[in-house]
């Protein structure tokens, strides 16, 4: 019998939504050791225990952020935001484009990030020529908020080698000058593959800089696991997290997608069994299902082909699909494939269009829905201006996904909006936008139900939920310290809850 049965930290005076008795957590050797009074917990504190009183404050289970793409976050950190609030017309990118190349040492890059063609006065992505004008001696990219497109100068263009001879990659688009044929600047879907031409220019610690500061808004926003969706993640890039988290600049558990292209390379890592004390981990196979090109790509056979054959080497798939016509797609595949293999827990990401014909056949598929409501509150009121109101009652169907009990989970694909699980699920529940008009009001759902899927329903989503996403005794202790108990407000204002305090692996990361 173990001697030392002390635990290594106490969490006094906690409240929990459902509470019972339990009024405490007791925390050993990264997980929970005990929940329950606080006479309970005394019998575990010993000298070296460390006491924290949590004044009655809310305690749940961490937030796990189930799709998003921390290396974009964490660069776009440090670089320009030329996003709409910043600046409204091209005239106004060209400007802010101006001053920061004034900043920049001779040959380096200016980036900027963050302009949505559909929001600027001009209704159009900027192109070549404008950048040039604005800056002509230094290599310049800039990506649009999406992460779907990006526009680079002449000078760009041409250190990573594109010209008229450039042919489309088979899933990108090259933007294309109508009389010559030369690229205009605009490269659509090309996003992993500028990013991995470009890395020779992308300094180490800049790299590190954006993620410290990523972590840290992570951390302050009650997060304590996230899920990185890149389809270009590789061997090589999990390297690079396995290298960061070595460095410990990523405090949250770490699951990596893998770039279905790139599995075969993973032969060697033990994928079933997932390694979370290490706080990184193997998660799907991310295969991205798009309508850029104008018809599907890849097609319904070719998609439920690499599904099966992905499933049959041990994989989880997470099918990239926003558009209707992509829903029923992966769904199809996913149906086909689940009767050769049961319990797969294959995943539809997105899932933005989430018309009530679509909704059966995601249900009859088997597969888990992560959906971004987030964006509801982000980009409802454009989407109350540009799509059918049949579209607007049923995007980011959160309330159809409750109804049919089909598992979900909420993912903010950062750096699409800034991970803010509080605001998330204020949305869900009142399914407005920024200012405050509704956006599918009949798929509004209690607050404690967006809370589920912002915790367990991310963990189910990768098979942790036997580690993470509940207080529960053996779990990791990833927990989250509210002001207020959301669910006992009805509905509250995402600024009246904080997040007082964030724990992860029992080790306090950050308090307000
Ligand atoms: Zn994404």
């Amino acid at each position: 019998m173990s001697l030392n049965y002390k635990a290594d930290i106490v969490f006094r005076n906690v409240s929990f939504i459902h509470s019972g008795r339990a009024n405490s957590i007791a925390v050993k050797d990264s997980k929970i050791y005990l929940v329950g009074t606080d006479a309970e917990t005394r019998d575990v504190t010993g000298c070296d225990t460390k006491i924290v009183d949590c004044q009655d404050m809310v305690m749940i289970p961490g937030f796990h952020d189930a799709h998003l793409h921390i290396l974009r976050l964490s660069a776009n950190l440090t670089k320009l935001y030329c996003g709409p609030e910043r600046a409204p017309t091209i005239t106004d990118i060209k400007e802010l484009l101006e001053l920061e190349a004034r900043k920049t040492p001779q040959g380096g890059w200016v980036k900027g990030w963050g302009y949505d063609h559909e929001l600027l006065l001009e209704k159009r992505h900027p192109n070549r020529v404008d950048l040039d004008q604005a800056v002509p001696n230094h290599p310049v990219r800039l990506d649009h908020v999406s992460g779907h497109a990006t526009v680079m100068n002449t000078m760009a263009m041409n250190k990573l080698g594109f010209s008229e001879y450039s042919v489309d990659p088979p899933k990108g688009v090259i933007g294309r000058e109508e009389e010559s044929g030369f690229p205009s600047g605009l490269f659509l879907d090309m996003g992993e593959y500028i990013g991995k031409s470009m890395i020779p220019y992308r300094d180490q610690l800049e790299l590190e800089k954006g993620i410290i500061l990523a972590n840290q808004w992570l951390i302050s926003k009650g997060i304590t696991a996230i899920q990185d969706a890149g389809i270009g993640n590789d061997l090589e890039r999990w390297n690079l997290f396995k290298r960061l988290k070595t460095l410990g600049l990523l405090d949250p558990q770490v699951t990596m997608m893998v770039g279905y292209d790139y599995c075969d390379e993973f032969s060697c890592l033990p994928i079933a069994t997932n390694h979370l004390e290490t706080g990184l981990s193997v998660g799907p196979a991310k295969i991205m299902l798009s309508l850029t090109t104008g018809s599907l790509i890849p097609d319904q056979k070719s998609l439920t082909d690499t599904i099966t054959r992905l499933q049959l080497k041990g994989w989880q798939v997470a099918v990239h699909a926003v558009e209707q016509e992509a829903i029923e797609c992966a769904a199809t595949a996913i149906c086909l494939a689940s009767k050769i293999k049961s319990g797969a827990r294959h995943r539809i990401e997105h899932c933005s269009e989430g018309d009530p014909t679509v909704i059966p056949l995601v249900d009859k598929s088997g597969a888990i829905v992560v959906t971004n409501p987030g964006f509801v509150w982000h980009f409802g009121d454009r989407y109350r201006s540009t799509l059918g109101s049949n579209i607007v009652s049923n995007i980011y169907p959160t309330g159809s996904l409750e109804n049919w009990k089909i598992p979900w989970a909420i993912g903010s694909d950062a750096p699409m909006i800034m991970p803010d699980p509080i605001l998330d699920i204020y949305t869900c529940a009142t399914r407005v936008s920024k200012s405050g008009n509704p956006v599918g009001k009949e798929q509004a759902i209690p607050i404690s139900q967006g809370i589920k899927a912002y915790t367990y329903g991310a963990a189910y989503s990768c098979f942790q939920e036997g580690q993470l996403g509940s207080i529960e005794r053996g779990k990791f202790a990833d927990l989250v310290l509210l002001s207020r108990d959301p669910t006992g407000l009805g509905y509250y204002s995402p600024t009246d809850v904080n997040v007082e305090m964030t724990v992860i692996r029992g080790r306090v990361v950050y308090e307000n």
